[in-house]
């Protein structure tokens, strides 16, 4: 059996709103879709089983959309499905990602019992126009009572996610923010991913800027609070091991660290995106024909790249050179770097872009890993495109 990692993610589409901003793969209105989901979902994993058999599952990764809509016993029928037909390790990390107004203590409840360890929540901002701005259908009230009530169904390892550098958005704000879920029930979370807020294409947040309605946040203003943010959370004990990402007691995302270190991941459900065996593949995004195709299954030869399931859309080998790169810009999100050592002969290819960004004081190589300098995370991107110029095609 290999020891790599695995990690699995399981994409639960439905939200009771869609918020501006989001550019995920969640829909409002679809809730008469949820038993059929489900029953995909399950045939999806069964699917799946034999080509999984000889991997241990390290990290399950429940998100969306909104899974916290999902009633307990949803949950414990596929986890319990991985259970019984794969090898899920008995203190893999099972994260579910979960909104304020859905969270029930009930359900909750039910999520623990069937061995969800982990709970991730949307919280995004305690400030009234902002969550109107972002269109989140929940109060602050509601938000710290939801914390509470994941607190009390003996969560102890509990994520909230906030969004920063909103049009309009003064420090004042969102120090505000920050300090109140920092005294949520006496300690705040265990992690906290702090977002800046980037317009994507095809969103109403998008349409709203090109017509001129909504003006972005000047970047040194956003800056400027993401230099707040990094001490403020380093004060209260938190230690930042990713771009957007700090965690007290050593309690990082460990489903999101196979990401960042470019291991491999299997995923299910529509338009859930995946890597295993050198190929990249993604399911098909559609709700509804996501369960038209799991509904009769066809022959396993179908799908692309010889993969199990016939609701991956498409799937493409990773080259050799790609991998490397993907390596790069994931792996210099994390503070701890990558290990160059590691890397494959073709690194050489591109190492002239990270000799250059140590050179300037972007990047810095200490005992053999190679790591980006505060200044090199803010200017991360910068770095990626040059790493992605076609002369190093
Ligand atoms: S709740 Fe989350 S997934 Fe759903 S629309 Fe809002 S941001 Fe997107």
């Amino acid at each position: 059996m290999s020891h790599q990692p695995l990690g699995l993610y399981i994409h639960v589409p439905f939200c009771t709103v869609k918020c501006s901003y989001c550019d995920f793969n969640s829909f409002a209105g679809i809730e008469d879709l949820q038993s059929e989901w489900e029953a995909a979902a399950l045939t999806e994993l069964s699917l799946w089983a034999p080509r999984l058999r000889d991997r241990r599952i390290s990290t399950v990764f429940i998100g969306g959309g909104t899974p916290s809509l999902l009633p307990g016993d949803s949950i414990e029928q596929l986890l319990d499905s991985i259970r019984m037909q794969m090898h899920l390790a008995p203190d893999a990390e099972i994260t579910l990602e979960a909104n304020p107004e859905s969270v029930q203590p009930d359900r909750l409840a039910s999520y623990r019992a069937a061995g969800v360890s982990r709970i991730s929540m949307g919280v995004q901002s305690l400030n009234s126009a902002e969550l109107v701005f972002l269109d989140r259908i929940h109060g602050a009230d509601r938000a710290e009572a939801a914390f509470a009530e994941i607190r009390a169904a003996g969560f102890d390892n509990v994520n909230l996610d906030l969004i920063y550098g909103l049009p309009g958005q003064s420090l004042e704000t969102w120090q505000s923010t920050v300090n109140q879920v920092l005294n949520w029930c006496g300690d705040g979370p265990d992690h906290i991913s702090c977002y800046a807020l980037t317009v994507e294409e095809g969103t109403p947040l998008a349409a709203r800027v090109a017509s001129g309605r909504v003006i972005e946040a000047d970047p040194d203003h956003v800056a400027e609070i993401a230099d707040w943010t990094a001490e403020r959370l380093e004060q209260a004990g938190f230690e930042q091991y990713e771009t957007s990402n700090y965690a007290r007691r050593g309690l990082k995302c460990q489903h999101n660290l196979i990401y960042w270190r470019n291991q491999e991941y299997a995923a299910i459900g529509p338009g859930a995106h995946g890597f295993l065996d050198g190929v990249r593949f993604h399911v098909v995004r559609s709700p509804r024909a996501y369960i038209d195709r799991l509904r009769e299954p066809n022959s396993p030869e179908e799908a692309p790249e010889g993969l199990p399931s016939p609701a991956i859309a498409a799937a493409e080998r990773v080259g050799d050179l790609e991998n490397v790169i993907d390596a790069l810009t994931s792996g210099l999100r994390l503070v701890e770097g990558i290990d160059e050592g590691a890397l494959p002969a073709v690194y050489e290819r591109v190492r002239p872009v990270l000799d250059w960004a140590v050179e300037h004081g972007l990047a810095q190589r200490r005992s053999g890993r190679l790591s980006l300098t505060k200044r090199g995370h803010a200017v991360a991107n910068e770095i990626f495109v040059r790493l992605l110029e076609p002369t190093n095609a």
